[in-house]
């Protein structure tokens, strides 16, 4: 019975998204609810080539996957998550406050990106003038708990 839990699990998300879509005013056509839907569901930034490949064979093509990215970002629906220098990642914006995002965790062993959304971070202050900032966030490197695990075992077979 997964899979019919996984397919409610889909409705639930695209119906929200397509509230959300009609919330900010932008047209909720098929690709696009099915897109935020998919950023809802997988909760954890995506580069836009993993959200093509997530959407499968009926993904639109790859330059509609980024226009429509970018309309999200510019309606605050989605967040790009500075998380990776090389790929801009993207993540649905459900789970941050207007002036802050929740903080993020890179793994610099198995490159995992972990969404910290339960972890609280006070914003930075005293920043002095002349700054306009618009949003906060804080990215976070070291080695995941599996990571981390590995690495205690092998320190101490290695002693
Ligand atoms: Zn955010
Ligand atoms: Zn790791
Ligand atoms: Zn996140």
């Amino acid at each position: 019975m997964s899979g019919s839990g996984e397919a409610a699990g889909i409705d639930r998300s695209e119906a929200e998204a397509a509230a959300r879509l009609a919330s900010v005013g932008l047209r909720r056509t098929p690709g696009r609810v099915r897109l935020l839907g998919l950023l809802m569901r997988r909760r954890r930034p995506m580069s836009p080539q993993q959200v093509h490949e997530a959407l499968g064979p009926e993904a639109a093509n790859r330059v509609s996957v980024y226009r429509a990215l970018d309309a999200f970002v510019a309606k605050g629906l989605v967040h790009r998550a500075c998380v990776d220098q090389r790929t801009g990642m993207f993540e649905s914006a459900d789970r941050c406050a207007q002036d802050h995002c929740h903080p993020h965790f890179t793994c610099r062993s198995c490159g995992a990106i972990r969404c910290l959304a339960d972890v609280e971070v006070p914003l930075i202050h005293g920043l002095g003038g002349g700054y306009r900032v618009e949003r906060q966030q804080v990215h976070l490197v070291g080695l995941c708990p599996e990571c981390a695990a590995e690495a205690r075992n092998d320190e101490e077979t290695a002693r």
